[in-house]
C-alpha cells in the first residue's frame, strides 16, 4: 500500500465518536437555523443522517437547551410528529448595544426573533454606572416567569481586542477603554456573555437577519457618532491581528487644517462624515451645543438649514465608501446611518459620487444599499453563534 493511502486509513479510523457526534449536532442545528422548524424524520431526510443518529443529536441539543419541540400541524389521521425548532418560547438571549448617547437592550429567542420592544437607557458618565445600569436592565428581563436565559451579546464601539475580549481605545466612549463589559456582566449575572466590536455586530446582523443573507463578500459602513467598517470576506469577518481591523473612521482625509478627532489625530474621516460632524456644524449655526442624537431630529424638522453641510458630508462619505469598494471588491457595501433618515435622496447622491471615485470594473460589480440590521440584532447573532460553537463547534 502506498504511504499516502496508509496515512489516510489511519486518520479515518482514529476519529473519536464524540467528535462525530458534535459534527452531527452541528449539522442538525445548521439545518434548523437555515430551514426553520421540521420533524426528526424531515431532519434525517434533509441531512442524509440516519434516524438513530438524528435522534441522538436532537436529544443532546434538547438537553443543552438549544432546541425545543413545537406543536405540529394536525394531520388528517394519526398523531402528528413533533416539530423541532430553535428554542424561543421559554429560552432567551440578550443583545446589548452600547453607544454614545444611549444603550439599547433586547431579548430574543435562539432563532434571533426579538421577544418584545427595545429597552433604551441613557449612557451614564462612568464605567461602573454603565455596568450597574445594564445589569439592572438585564435582571428586569431575566425576571420574566418561565424563561431560561442562556447568554448575552454586547456590541461595543471603538477598538475591541478579541483575544482579550476588552475595549482598547474608544474615541467616543473612552470610559470603556481597558474594560470588558461582557466579562463584567457574566460575572454579575452568571450567564455566558460575549463581546463584539459594533461594526462586526452589524455584519452579523445583516448576514443573519438582513439583506446579506447568502452573501459571503460584503462590507458595512457604520456612520454614527464615528465611522466604522465591518468586512466579511469569504464568509469570515475580517478581524486583523488582534481584532482591530476596519478603523476607516481614523483614516486622514483632510491633510491640513482638519478638526481634532477623538483619537487625538487631525482631519480623520469621522470628523467630516458622521453625525458628530453634522452636530458640529449645527452647534456653530445655533451657537449652542448640539449632540449627535439631537442633530438628526433638528435636520429632519427643518429647524436649521443644514443642506450644504449634509452635501459636504455625503461627499466625504463617498470617499470612504469608494475606498471600501476598491480595497475589498465586495458584492454589496451596506451603509448604516441615521443621516439617511434626514433626506431620502442622500443615498442616491452618495452612490453617484462613489461611482465617480471607485475603479469602474470594481464599482460595476458592487451595489450600495442601506443596511437593515441593528447592533442589538448583531449582538444577538453573536451570542447565538457563541452558544452554538460551545455546544457543537464548527471545527472540532
Ligand atoms: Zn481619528
Amino acid at each position: 500500500m502506498p504511504p499516502t493511502a496508509s496515512r489516510v486509513t489511519t486518520a479515518v479510523t482514529t476519529i473519536r465518536p464524540a467528535v462525530v457526534g458534535k459534527l452531527n449536532e452541528r449539522q442538525v442545528l445548521r439545518l434548523l437555523q437555515t430551514r426553520g422548524p421540521m420533524s426528526r424524520a424531515e431532519v434525517a431526510r434533509e441531512s442524509g443522517l440516519s434516524a438513530p443518529t438524528v435522534s441522538k443529536a436532537v436529544a443532546s441539543l434538547l438537553k443543552a437547551g438549544l432546541l425545543e419541540e413545537a406543536d405540529a400541524p394536525e394531520l388528517a389521521r394519526g398523531r402528528p410528529a413533533p416539530r423541532l425548532r430553535l428554542a424561543t418560547s421559554s429560552t432567551q438571549v440578550f443583545g446589548i448595544a452600547i453607544d454614545v448617547g444611549h444603550c439599547e437592550v433586547v431579548s430574543a429567542g435562539l432563532d434571533g426573533v426579538l421577544h418584545g420592544d427595545t429597552l433604551k437607557v441613557p449612557t451614564p458618565g462612568t464605567y461602573p454606572e454603565l455596568i450597574d445600569v445594564l445589569e439592572d436592565s438585564l435582571r428586569e428581563l431575566m425576571a420574566k416567569p418561565g424563561m431560561t436565559t442562556l447568554g448575552c451579546g454586547v456590541s461595543l464601539p471603538g477598538l475591541v481586542d478579541f483575544r482579550k475580549a476588552s475595549g482598547v481605545l474608544s474615541p467616543n466612549i473612552p470610559m470603556t477603554n481597558g474594560h470588558s463589559p461582557a466579562a463584567d456582566l457574566a460575572r454579575r449575572l452568571g450567564i455566558e456573555c460575549t463581546l463584539l466590536q459594533e461594526s462586526h455586530a452589524l455584519c452579523l446582523a445583516e448576514r443573519h437577519y438582513g439583506l446579506a443573507r447568502g452573501l459571503d463578500d460584503f462590507a458595512v459602513l457604520d456612520v454614527g457618532a464615528g465611522v466604522g467598517l465591518g468586512v466579511m470576506l469569504g464568509g469570515r469577518l475580517l478581524k486583523g491581528n488582534s481584532g482591530l481591523a476596519g478603523e476607516i473612521g481614523h483614516v486622514t482625509v483632510v491633510a491640513s487644517g482638519g478638526r481634532k478627532c477623538g483619537c487625538g489625530n487631525f482631519g480623520c474621516l469621522e470628523t467630516v462624515a458622521s453625525d458628530s460632524a453634522l452636530a458640529y456644524h449645527a452647534s456653530r449655526k445655533l451657537n449652542r451645543a448640539v449632540n449627535a442624537d439631537e442633530v438628526i431630529e433638528l435636520a429632519k424638522s427643518d429647524a436649521v438649514d443644514l443642506t450644504a453641510e449634509l452635501e459636504e458630508i455625503a461627499g466625504y462619505l463617498a470617499i470612504g465608501a469608494a475606498a471600501v469598494v476598491n480595497l475589498f471588491n465586495p458584492q454589496v457595501v451596506f451603509i448604516h446611518s441615521p443621516l439617511l433618515d434626514i433626506d431620502p435622496g442622500l443615498l442616491v447622491r452618495v452612490v453617484e459620487r462613489v461611482g465617480q471615485r471607485a475603479l469602474p470594473p470594481t464599482f460595476a460589480d458592487c451595489r450600495l444599499l442601506r443596511a437593515e440590521g441593528s447592533k442589538c440584532q448583531g449582538a444577538v447573532a453573536g451570542i447565538i453563534q457563541h452558544l452554538t460553537d460551545a455546544v457543537a463547534p464548527d471545527v472540532v
